[in-house]
């Protein structure tokens, strides 16, 4: 904990539109503001800023709580702009009539009508602010103008909203995108004009995409919100990792952390100044990372999240078919694609298959891979159906596969029960698909072989 702080307790304050779903952008301002908040003990707020009735939508409003409730980001108040009216046309008030805002009339539609907005008195001046990431920034203010901070009494427009929300909220560290630098000269100048403790800022780099370009909806698709990674069912914990890197290191080499380590060692001085890039192969790195350490019982669940899953039911019967088909996914919707394509139907289906495909690299010697065939299933009559994991039926095995040659006998054995080119070795199928099954589809190929 470098950051040196006063006495007063930290609070800080994730502040999204409800204009459209969120954007990993904003995901990583809500989780920063929130490490933030957590590392000093302090306050954590959530503002919806639904001031633009146009563009601001329930559903989306519902699609904020339902992402922060998912990325274990819980807050400790929450605000709505739009139920907030009354606070807000106090601030203008006072401002008129301290001469520090005017009405001012505009000459606005072509019908020659004239419209009023409420203008900042600008006192022209050179603001300078210390940014905790980007340092020393000083401003002009004079280019601005007398700006507009509401369109009436009852409609400030964002500016006005935002700085009377941080004052009334105690926020002390406004943690948010870069592309809002722009506005902070305006909101301190209404931070002075209204009296107010100007917080402490902290801008974050932006986020890009690996063409270096900033992150957007409309240049890099839906992979720029959340709901695309939930959908592909992606862990919380992943991309809550993955997001926490982005911009940030903790200044060695380790990259695995949980919400809680995070907490403990976020430090808003280690954010870097540049852009951070947004590098999906390393998210599905820490994905993949992630589902290895779930249990079988964990697995089933997300993957039933998916929706309409084939064998659904039997993987449910048989958890530990999940440790084997989760190996090499990064997501889990990738599970499901090869479930829906039919990959793993020989694990609850018999398999059709050529008898070609039965015989090891060229040896196609009916009599003789039928006779290992046989002798394999008489060996595994033989074990113990109790005990019919892959360690004991390798171990059984083993010493006929050496001796007869192991492509010789596990190939066609692999054959037998998968039916497939490529499949898991044929210890695990065994243990997977159960002593009766095993032998089942052992007596299949060997009939085929007569
Ligand atoms: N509502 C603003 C946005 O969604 C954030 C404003 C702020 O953090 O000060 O970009």
């Amino acid at each position: 904990m470098t950051t040196k702080i006063g006495e007063n307790k930290v609070v800080t304050r994730f502040a999204p539109s409800p204009t459209g779903y969120m954007h990993m952008g904003s995901v990583r301002t809500a989780l920063f503001a929130y490490l933030f908040a957590r590392n000093h003990n302090g306050k954590f707020i959530l503002r919806i800023e639904d001031t633009d009735k146009e563009r601001s939508k329930k559903e989306f409003d519902q699609a904020i709580l339902d992402t922060m409730k998912w990325l274990g980001l819980d807050y400790d108040e929450i605000y709505r702009q739009s139920e907030r009216g009354t606070i807000y046309r106090k601030y203008i008030e006072k401002l008129i009539s301290e001469g520090k805002a005017f009405v001012s009339k505009e000459e606005v539609t072509e019908e020659g009508q004239r419209s009023e907005v409420i203008r900042f008195k600008n006192p022209n001046k050179k603001i300078s602010f210390k940014d905790l990431i980007k340092g020393d920034v000083t401003f002009d203010t004079t280019e601005l103008g007398d700006f507009v901070i509401a369109k009436s009494l009852d409609e400030p427009v964002f500016h006005l909203a935002v700085v009377v929300d941080d004052f009334e909220m105690g926020i002390t560290h406004v943690i948010r995108g870069e592309d809002h630098v722009s506005n902070t000269p305006r909101h301190i100048l209404i931070f002075e004009a209204l009296g107010a403790p100007v917080p402490t800022f902290a801008h974050l780099p932006l986020v890009l995409a690996p063409d270096r370009t900033k992150l957007s909806k409309r240049k890099h698709g839906e992979i720029v919100s959340l709901e695309y990674y939930r959908k592909l069912g992606y862990l919380s914990v992943s991309i809550i990792n993955f997001m926490a890197l982005i911009g940030w290191n903790p200044g060695n080499d380790k990259e695995v952390f949980s919400i809680s380590e995070l907490i403990k060692i976020f430090d808003l001085e280690k954010v870097q100044k540049g852009g951070a890039i947004f590098n999906t192969e390393k998210l599905n790195w820490f994905n993949k990372h992630y589902i290895q350490l779930l249990s079988q019982e964990e697995k089933f669940l997300h993957l039933k999240e998916l929706g309409d899953i084939p064998f659904l039911n039997e993987i449910g019967e048989k958890i530990n078919l999940l440790n084997l088909m989760t190996e090499r996914i990064s997501n889990f919707s990738e599970l499901a694609f090869s479930l829906k394509s039919g990959e793993y139907d020989f694990l609850f289906k018999k398999p059709e298959y050529s008898m070609d495909l039965i015989f090891w690299k060229g040896e196609v010697d009916v009599l003789k891979t039928k006779e290992r065939l046989i002798n394999v299933k008489t060996i595994l009559e033989a074990v113990d159906s109790n005990s019919f994991n892959k360690e004991v039926i390798k171990e059984s095995l083993w010493p006929f596969a050496e001796k007869e040659g192991r492509g010789s006998v596990l190939w066609p054995v692999r054959v037998a029960l998968s039916g497939k080119e490529k499949s898991p070795d044929p210890f695990t199928l065994s243990e997977i698909l159960g002593k009766d099954e095993t032998l089942v589809r052992l007596v299949y190929a060997i009939n085929l072989l007569s």
